[in-house]
């Protein structure tokens, strides 16, 4: 049997280290297997996919080095490899398990699921639909499609027992019908839900081995229970080890920065970033720290993952970045990936227009422009600290920011303006005064060329770096006020779309 792995990322948004660990581990098992690896992009979510967020997740994994056999943009025999191209395919998957009796049309409206919900929580019960359609008679259920009445497909569930399966990594896992929820897999637009999807995906592309995160266990059984319903074989399952924060919590963007578009900016080296994903849960038969790509696939043994949480740490990866730079290059290949990176005339030419007004001798330009190219900035809290503001409006101010700027869907100035002005007017301060310590958080300097441009220039992942940086140098924000911030953010917002 010829191996066939994938990563099947959805485009909502940056692509995330997390994917990349995920690739990673599903090449080097494929590549140790002789078989073949391949990229699906997961676009069932039609309000949150873009195509910008898929070219990022393309591009990323590019940079990282990470080559899929497969994929949209070369194609390959099981395509297409983009699931908002294969609803035909999805659909008729649907009716069979209708036809079959496996699934069934779920009549009911939005408002009465929420009921169902919240009276099910009210009375601390399992959360999930409560089958009221489930056993329709056929006379009702022609009456209604005659009416035209907006439908979903949900799958049937046994309603006792255990599902039980076999995970390459932690052995039999068992889980209770009763915990699975009756899963639309058809939406009322007739648009396939992720599980309907993959699952027929994985099935018609061949998939041998489904390596994924552990946050997919518990979906597990409804997909099994698909491939017994579709008379497929199951692949085999492998879920690997969350990546954690250094507190060992879920890795998050509050923590660490999670965009891999953040470490090529940053100016980590994509062989180092490998190597030390590579490292996560997983070690050479040596224990040696430093390995390529190439080592790694030929000594990879995928029963050599360990559970333990994978702690994902930017120090380490500093660290280990900087031996790949001592040992691996010289000074001329150095030289190369750092034009490579940002010295260059491309670079220069997108800073110029903004700073030749500015300088009067060709080295006025270093001070000026230095904040673009470095990481995070020395700064500290007192740097943040204007006379205008105090320390709440600060914290406010960077807060409301991130989580309006964390939003946009296009990184561009007059975005990233309107941000600025939707926060500063939510806030009732005039926009210069709001801006004080962004421009401080961003430039590490009370001089330099317009906010606006900065962000424009440091890109999506560097501004909300440093932002979230400084917002920790003002003492971050505790999960209280954090509830009481995002309602008054978001009573402003939607009393904006009034
Ligand atoms: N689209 C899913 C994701 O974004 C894929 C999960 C899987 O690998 O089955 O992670």
């Amino acid at each position: 049997m010829s191996i066939r792995t994938r990563i099947a990322p959805s485009p909502t948004g940056d692509p995330h280290v997390g994917t990349a660990y995920v690739a990673l581990f599903n090449l080097a098992f494929a590549r140790s297997q002789g078989g073949k690896f391949l990229l699906r992009i997961e676009d069932t979510d039609r309000q949150r996919s873009t195509q910008a967020s898929e070219d990022k997740i393309l591009q990323a994994l590019k940079w990282l080095g990470l080559h899929w056999d497969e994929g949209p943009d070369i194609g390959g025999k099981f395509g297409p490899y983009r699931q908002s191209e294969r609803s035909d395919i999805y659909r008729k998957y649907a009716c069979r398990l209708v036809e079959e009796g496996n699934a069934f049309r779920c009549f009911c409206s939005a408002e009465r699921i929420e009921e169902v919900r919240k009276s099910q929580m009210k009375n601390r019960q399992p959360v999930g639909y409560d089958g009221h359609c489930r056993n329709l008679k056929s006379c009702e259920i022609e009456r209604r499609i005659s009416a035209k009445d907006p439908f979903v497909i949900r799958m049937k569930v046994p309603r006792h027992g255990q599902c039980v399966f076999d995970d390459i990594l932690r052995g039999t896992i068992s889980i209770d019908w009763s915990q699975i929820d009756s899963q639309v897999l058809l939406k009322s637009d007739a648009m396939p839900t992720y599980h309907l999807a993959n699952v027929v995906d994985d099935h018609l592309m061949g998939i041998t081995h489904v390596i994924r995160g552990e946050e997919w266990i518990n979906s597990t059984p409804k997909h099994i229970l698909l491939y017994e319903y579709l008379g497929w074989d199951q692949p085999e399952f492998c879920h690997l080890p969350l990546l954690r924060n250094t507190d060992k919590t879920k890795l998050s963007k509050r923590k660490n920065p999670t965009s891999i578009l953040y470490y090529e900016r940053m100016g980590f080296l994509p062989e180092s970033l490998l190597n030390y994903l590579g490292r996560m849960g997983w070690s050479m038969p040596d224990e040696r720290e430093k390995f390529s790509l190439k080592e790694m696939f030929e000594a990879f043994d995928i029963s050599r993952i360990s559970l333990g949480g994978p702690v994902f740490d930017i120090e380490k990866l500093s660290w280990l970045n900087g031996v790949w730079i001592r040992e691996e290059f010289s000074d001329e290949q150095l030289a190369n990936r750092l034009s490579k990176w940002a010295f260059n005339e491309a670079k220069l030419l997108e800073f110029l227009p903004h700073a030749r007004d500015r300088i009067e001798i060709l080295s006025d330009l270093a001070p000026l422009g230095f904040y673009l190219i470095s990481g995070m900035l020395q700064i500290d809290r007192s740097d943040l600290m204007t006379s205008d503001l105090d320390e709440e409006q600060i914290i406010q101010v960077l807060q409301y920011l991130i989580w309006r700027l964390e939003g946009l869907k296009d990184w561009n100035r007059e975005e990233i303006l309107s941000a600025c002005n939707f926060v500063s007017i939510m806030m009732d301060l005039k926009l210069k005064i709001f801006l004080g310590p962004v421009f401080m958080a961003l430039s590490g300097s009370v001089v330099s060329i317009s906010v606006m441009d900065s962000m424009c220039l440091l890109g999506r992942e560097m501004s909300l770096a440093r932002l979230r940086h400084a917002l920790e140098l003002m003492g971050g924000v505790g999960k209280k006020k954090q509830k009481k911030l995002e309602k008054t953010f978001n009573d402003a917002v939607s009393s904006a779309l009034i």
